[in-house]
């Protein structure tokens, strides 16, 4: 099994599937097709028949169950998800593995860049891990465990069960997905015509990680229309907007920053200032778990606007602020039994359960909202979209044995 995964692992991602920002089209870089067609080939070699390639790139393919009609069809329907893509921060091309055998607690220097050092001090989970043999990158690219950890678990599971006709299960969906990192991985997804009951992203990151809850989500522009004039005779005339930006900004709390926060904590972000005296723009985003509380902190942009726009009548401010996404635990809470099984499996495999929450989106609580409830496992890569991205191979082996858990407890439950 741990051959196995580690193999599947270092093949895919020597496969550059770096997704692109900004692009209107599903997939936003054709290179994820090359990964696309691998996987759909090895899942045919598998058995699994129907797999195939859609035109946006989505890899799908169904393993039927291997038990008798009446107690299948009893059974819901797991999907198993995976991302294709690596996040476009850093260069996904020319992958080269190394990997620390025997991992013994000390830094790990990187080879192709040894200014860069992985570090029990920096990341102290890396201490769960010694003794197990730990894969990195070389330092000068990431190394794509985020999320090809989750697909190599996941056609080692699959692999495991078509060859072993002792472990039942019910019908389980496979989908690997491109363009997450860009926030595009279930645009194009068609959920009802999927035709399962239940999702489970394997796309968390250290050994033991659940995830059932998302940020709620809102961003936005402010656009400031000033007035300019030539500054030696512009006195009462002149409507300079980029010190109205500037004020705009110092209006956002320094406490509630994404610097400044962490765990359940929400935060305000300004991200990006363009401008000239005629006209400034001002992107933000808001975060928070609590959706009273978020919709607080799009009253108190409101208010910012409304206030500014008093204090300076020559301007003309404009705001432009959409809710992005919702905290997928609504949803997850109706069916508390999907985080459940998730839970036992993960403790059955002998590991410590982390619970946590999401400060950012994932593709499940998209799903989730689309009608396929889908929580997020760890697939065990961590340092995500950094160049000091690992992962222990000890992790892939549990998150396998987490999944092969996973499809036992759905029988055992229900069957
Ligand atoms: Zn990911």
């Amino acid at each position: 099994m741990s051959s196995e995964v580690v193999e599947r692992f270092l093949r895919y991602v020597k496969i550059h599937t770096t997704s692109q920002e900004g692009v209107d089209e599903i997939p936003s870089t054709k290179r994820q097709f090359d990964l696309a067609y691998v996987l759909a080939k090895e899942l045919q070699e598998l058995g699994i028949n129907d797999a195939f390639v859609d035109e946006h790139c989505y890899v799908k393919g169904t393993l039927p169950s291997n038990l008798p009609q009446d107690q299948a069809s009893k059974i819901p329907v797991i999907c198993l998800l995976a991302h294709m893509d690596t996040s476009p921060e850093e260069p996904g091309e020319n992958i080269n593995p190394q990997i620390v055998k025997n991992y013994s607690g000390e830094d790990i220097i990187l080879s192709g860049n040894p200014k860069l050092v992985i570090s029990p001090k920096e990341t102290p989970a890396l201490m769960k891990f010694i003794g197990s043999d730990i894969i990195t990158t070389d330092g000068t690219t990431l190394l794509g465990g985020d999320d090809k950890a989750g697909i190599a678990s996941i056609m080692t599971v699959l692999s495991n069960i078509t060859k072993d006709s002792n472990i039942k299960h019910g019908r389980i969906k496979i989908i690997f997905t491109p363009d997450e990192e860009v926030g595009h991985g279930v645009d194009a997804l068609d959920v009802k015509s999927l035709d399962a009951d239940v999702g489970y992203t394997l796309d968390g990151d250290e050994m033991g990680v659940l995830e059932t809850e998302t940020f709620n989500a809102a961003g936005g522009l402010i656009t400031v229309k000033g007035f300019n004039f030539h500054p030696g005779y512009a006195k009462n005339k002149l409507v300079n907007s980029v010190k109205i930006i500037g004020e705009i900004i110092s209006e956002f709390p320094n406490q509630e920053a994404p610097e400044t926060t962490e765990k359940r904590q929400g935060y305000y972000h300004v991200y990006e200032v363009k401008g000239g005296v005629n006209e400034s723009t001002l992107k933000f985003i808001l975060r928070d778990f609590d959706e009273g509380e978020l919709d607080f902190k799009i009253q108190f942009i409101k208010h910012i606007v409304e206030k500014y726009q008093k204090i300076y009548p020559k301007s003309t401010i404009l705001l432009d602020l959409k809710k992005q996404y919702k905290n997928m635990k609504s949803i997850l809470d109706q069916y508390p039994h999907i985080a459940q099984h998730a839970e036992e499996a993960i403790k059955r495999s002998g590991i410590e359960l982390i619970r946590k929450e999401v400060r950012g989106g994932t593709d499940g609580a998209r799903l989730s909202f689309m009608g396929l409830p889908t929580p997020n496992i760890f697939a065990g890569a961590m340092n995500f979209h950094s160049k000091k991205e690992f992962v222990p191979v000890i992790a892939m082996e549990k998150s396998i044995e987490t999944l092969l858990n996973l499809i036992q407890i759905y029988v055992e439950n229900f069957g």
